[in-house]
């Protein structure tokens, strides 16, 4: 008996006791290599003395103060690092406590500058569809994650879905030729249909990752996204809160193709999932409108917190350390050693990624990619099997079809070592065999 209404509610949880570097141990001493770090957070490592140094040092001289009465010496030292690592011209930062607090105050500020410039019939978002950018009905409304919008749906409905930039099964009817101008021209599409002068933003995950598994776009799909905004005053919106702080071996996904978007969400990596943290940045462009508008109406009791900025001014300083550039390298490994491990797998349709943001897809039939049933419960089967063996993985189903659909994700601590790197293929690809 518990009193606790907990997140799985069809088995019973281990008790985590303790986690360092890849590894959580639970009350029972069973040792869990953390695959995925937790869901694709955990980017330095557990354990790490400078992160749990740098909250100590700010809890013992400095709690909570409100973000209306104070700023603190850590925010500003910060948000002073993290400035010229954001692809974004002199960008301000936002401060929340996650993904979904981020994604909506970016969508309030897209909203907030078009109104500063009198432009107040700009409210539609445009998202993507199998897209996710959170659980508030803001984020989930931007997303195109339909297992999740599905009993909320009446509360839904007032943005818009693009299609997926997934290339494993691309509606582009010359794919793979030319993907990125025909995705422009659904773009297009979907604002003319909206009205150009009613759409405030377009919002993507440079890599997608919850709802597609590490589905990496064709190279020449953002720089032709960017244009279609540009020509049309719609604000791009970068969703780096799982592809951020080095997962994809860069600092940020959206680097990958030299592309500056005018706001960026970010989350999970950024405090390394020590402190509830993540924020919305903004171009001083939109941060100047909004101000001389009369501000930015918005705030959370929990925004602007000291202690996450301490932490994850400590995170950049591992990431800059060599966790970057090791999140890259082994990423690289870790993708072509399950690929060659999974290679005659019957089930395993797909592995993809870029970084240490790895994907794989499950389908029932290779040829066709036509997907398992739900109902065989095949990715929770194969992360059960994994779990088992002391792997933990992330997991997402529902994608293909908006029912069926199974993947899996990798995405593990970047202090992962070499021999630990080629336990995770190799548990990965057992895991994946239990089923075919
Ligand atoms: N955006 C993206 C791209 C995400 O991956 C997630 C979480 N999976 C969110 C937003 C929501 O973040 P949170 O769960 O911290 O609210």
């Amino acid at each position: 008996m518990t009193h606790v209404f907990h997140r799985v509610l069809t088995r019973e949880l281990p008790v985590a006791a303790r986690a360092e570097g890849v590894w959580i141990i639970d009350a029972d001493g069973k040792r869990y290599l953390d695959g995925a770090g937790g869901a694709i957070v955990v980017n330095v490592g557990h354990g790490d003395p400078a992160l749990i140094e740098a909250a100590r040092r700010h809890l013992s001289h400095l709690d909570y103060v409100h973000g209306t009465m104070f700023t603190t010496e850590a925010l500003e030292a910060y948000a002073d690092e993290v400035a010229p690592r954001l692809p974004m011209d002199d960008p301000r930062i936002y401060p929340v406590s996650g993904g979904s607090e981020a994604v909506e105050t970016a969508l309030k500020l897209a909203r907030s500058y078009h109104l500063a410039r009198g432009e107040a019939s700009r409210t539609i978002v445009i998202g993507r569809r199998a897209s996710y950018h959170g659980n508030t009905l803001g984020a989930l409304d931007a997303s195109g994650k339909e297992p999740l919008r599905k009993p909320y749906e009446p509360w839904l409905g007032r943005f818009r879905h693009a299609p997926a930039a997934y290339e494993y099964r691309c509606q582009n009817p010359g794919h793979p030729g030319g993907c990125g101008a025909w995705h422009a021209g659904e773009l297009e599409q979907a604002i003319q249909d909206a009205g150009p002068a009613n759409v405030a933003a377009f919002i993507g995950e440079p890599v997608a990752g919850a709802t597609l598994g590490a589905a990496v776009p064709s190279d020449d799909y953002w720089p032709a996204i960017a244009g279609v905004c540009r020509r049309h005053g719609v604000l791009l919106i970068a969703d780096e809160v799982m592809s951020g702080f080095g997962r994809t071996g860069r600092w940020f996904g959206i680097d990958h193709w030299g592309v500056r978007p005018d706001l960026l969400t970010a989350g999970k990596g950024s405090s390394s999932g020590y402190v509830p943290f993540g924020f919305a940045a903004c171009s001083s462009e939109i941060f100047e409108t909004v101000k001389e508008a009369g501000g930015f109406v918005h705030g959370f009791t929990w925004s602007h917190n000291g202690l996450g900025a301490a932490v994850a001014r400590a995170v950049l300083r591992r990431l800059e350390g060599g966790l970057l550039e090791r999140s890259r390298e082994l990423g690289e490994r870790v993708l072509k050693d399950l690929s060659t491990a999974l290679a005659d797998c019957a089930v395993a349709g797909d592995v993809r990624g870029l970084g240490l943001m790895i994907g794989v897809e499950l389908v029932r039939d290779r040829e066709t990619k036509a997907p398992f049933d739900r109902k065989e419960q095949v990715t929770e089967r194969v992360v059960a099997d994994a779990r088992e063996h002391g792997l933990l993985l992330y997991s997402s189903t529902g994608h293909a079809d908006g029912v069926n659909g199974d993947l899996l994700m990798l995405g593990p601590p970047f202090v992962l070592s070499d021999d630990e790197a080629a336990t995770l293929v190799e548990l990965t690809a057992e895991a994946v065999r239990s089923v075919a």
